[in-house]
């Protein structure tokens, strides 16, 4: 009977849109007391958009635009596929030489002969640029909105700010309110700022938020967690997701995500809803005890 079990398990997963890996994830999803969850594709949709443009230091914003959008269109970060559509539409975009992806951090290139930074302030601080009081103020209010603000520099001063949006998934909140039913305390961990983290912790109703963690170092809030005594389900989408996804005791990967994630993941949430999460989590502690 066992085995029948297990099977009619996976095959109702299937049916509610969750890839199970094997039937030994089902064990795991008993021991879970915590989901950790990343906030950029998972808690919200990750498909972000360009909200605001403002230029410093002699800059122009069509300039800030057109150069941070040139770099970006070379990152498959969803902050950059925001500013490179942006961009775009303002017009063609001139081409990159040296282009680098610093992890967690931006991008960096060469562009009509201007050596570009785009990315967040730590970036700017570790090359020794200052970022201007009047657009520290603007993203500063950004980030109070739950927007992602990053900077653009060039020629060793910083030179603007870009402001994107992105969007709570109508579903998260009553995810959150479900999983916490189920006896899972909710994390939020993410590598963007404390305060976008915050505000979106806020509006689906997490209280523990763990942010601006750099993408090497998400597996080390897993194992900690996991050294504390609690079972950890991990929730990601992303490349910076994977190892974390690895390491946990139960990861799920939202089937809109990277191949990576999915690749590291115990399960898949095919449609990329977190009250799949839900779903799958009922369904395998249903599963056991049938088989119990
Ligand atoms: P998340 O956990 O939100 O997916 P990441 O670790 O990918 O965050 O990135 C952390 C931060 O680094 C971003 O919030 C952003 O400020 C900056 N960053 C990363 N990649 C880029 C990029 N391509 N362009 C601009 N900023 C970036
Ligand atoms: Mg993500």
């Amino acid at each position: 009977a066992t085995p029948t079990a297990l099977l009619v398990g996976t095959g109702r997963g299937a049916q509610l849109g969750i890839l199970i890996k094997g039937p030994e994830v089902l064990e795991s999803t008993r021991k879970a007391d915590t989901v950790v969850l990343d906030k950029t594709g998972t808690i919200t949709s990750g498909q972000m958009t360009l909200v605001d443009v403002v230029a410093a230091n002699g800059a122009d914003r069509a300039e800030v635009l057109r150069l941070a959008g040139a770099l970006e269109v070379a990152s498959e970060h969803p902050i950059a596929q925001a500013v490179a559509a942006g961009a775009a539409k303002a017009g063609p975009l001139p081409a990159v030489t040296g282009f680098a992806n610093l992890e967690g951090l931006g991008v960096s290139g060469v562009v009509d002969g201007r050596a570009v930074l785009v990315g967040r302030p730590r970036l700017l601080r570790e090359r020794d640029l200052v970022v201007p009081e009047e657009i520290e103020a603007v993203g500063t209010a950004a980030q109070a909105a739950g927007r992602t603000a990053v900077l653009v520099a060039w020629d060793g001063r910083a030179r603007g700010l870009l402001t994107v949006a992105d969007v709570v998934r109508p579903s998260s909140a009553v995810a959150v309110r479900q999983l916490r039913e189920l006896g899972l305390n909710p994390v939020l961990l993410t590598g963007d700022n404390e305060t976008v983290a915050r505000t979106v912790a806020d509006e689906v109703g997490i209280d523990q938020v763990i942010a601006e963690v750099l993408p090497a170092d998400k597996v080390a809030v897993v194992q900690r967690l996991q050294r504390e005594g609690r079972g950890v389900a991990m929730i990601g989408d992303g490349v910076n997701d994977a190892a974390a996804l690895a390491q946990a005791d139960l990861g799920l990967a939202m089937g809109t995500g990277t191949d990576v994630a999915i690749e590291a993941s115990d399960l898949t949430l095919v449609r990329g809803e977190l009250t799949a999460a839900v779903d799958a989590i009922r369904l395998s502690r249903r599963t056991l005890s049938i088989i119990r």
